[in-house]
């Protein structure tokens, strides 16, 4: 039988994070996106190269590699963000329920609707209140002829962001006048307030501080009960932490991002099936 190979302190960590969690969640259910073959492009530059990949509901994929190995790229491939920045262009499929949402017949406002996406920075709408800054995709998306309905919503989603308690007495105040870490759940409870079905996270803590941190760690394990989630992240502690699945990303020798392995982050913490990847688990490159 293959020994386990010795990742170190971050396996230990993992195994923890599991047995604490794995109780509920014992098998990860089946694929809500398949992604088959994608490559995207900015301009004439190759960024990812044919990444296959499952991604599974009501779990979280932590995407990790370093630094330019397209991470971001990849995540914003997967709700058709991509396309809107300069000269982006993809080839391959993203299988949603079984279909293609590049197809031709695909709007890209309902995949986004569908599949949420909450960027690095913190970035609630300055100018609006903490309360419109939850409606504001929904008054995009409905039509909302009911005051109390956009109330309902924006409690709920505020709730489900672990922001409410926090907020509850300020709803008419500025996004902007929250702290980093409460403007982060502040967008997420934006992202959730149109009920996707997936939450794209990229990099969400790496503006914040520990404790903020930890909050949305511990939110993103209640919301996995509801969404499928996908996060980028460079902290390999957190991807141990948090995730129940994991992809290992690296950039070939043409600098484009392809993906070395993915599957349960407990295995590729712990016996990864890639000398690359165990080399930078284990902290000897990145
Ligand atoms: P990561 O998230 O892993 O740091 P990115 O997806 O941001 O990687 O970047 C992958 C590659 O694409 C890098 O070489 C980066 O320079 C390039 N890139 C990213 N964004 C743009 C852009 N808007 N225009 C041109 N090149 C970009």
């Amino acid at each position: 039988m293959e020994q386990k190979k010795n990742t170190g302190t971050l396996a230990v960590v993992e195994e923890q994070r599991r047995e604490k969690t794995d109780s509920g969640n014992a098998e990860i259910s089946k694929g809500i996106l398949e992604v088959q073959n994608l490559s995207a492009w900015y301009g004439k530059t190759l960024a990812i190269k044919n990444i296959s990949m499952s991604i599974r509901s009501k779990a979280i994929m932590a995407i990790i590699g370093p630094s330019g190995c397209g991470k971001s790229t990849f995540i914003r491939c997967l709700n058709r963000m991509h396309e809107v920045s300069h000269g982006g262009r993809t080839e391959g499929c993203v299988m949603l329920d079984g279909k293609d949402i590049y197809a031709r017949d695909t709007d890209p406002v309902v995949i986004r609707r569908r599949i949420g996406m909450v960027f690095q920075k913190p970035a609630p709408f300055p100018m609006m209140s903490v309360f419109d800054n939850v409606s504001a995709g929904l008054k995009l998306t409905r039509l909302w002829g009911r005051h109390w309905e956009l109330e309902e919503v924006v409690e709920r989603s505020l709730r489900q962001a672990a922001l409410w308690d926090e907020v509850k007495d300020k709803l008419h105040q500025s996004g902007a006048s929250l702290s980093g870490g409460q403007q982060q759940r502040l967008c997420i409870a934006r992202a959730i307030a149109v009920e996707p079905e997936i939450i794209l996270l990229d990099e969400p803590c790496s503006a914040l501080d520990p404790a903020s941190t930890l909050k949305i760690e511990d939110l993103m394990r209640n919301l996995v009960t509801q969404y499928s989630i996908v996060i980028v992240t460079h902290n390999m502690q957190q991807a141990a932490r948090v995730s129940d699945m994991a992809g290992f990303f690296l950039a070939d020798q043409d600098r484009a991002g392809i993906l070395i392995e993915y599957g349960k982050t407990s295995q590729l913490f712990t016996n990864p099936k890639d000398k690359r990847t165990e080399d930078y688990i284990t902290g000897r490159f990145g």
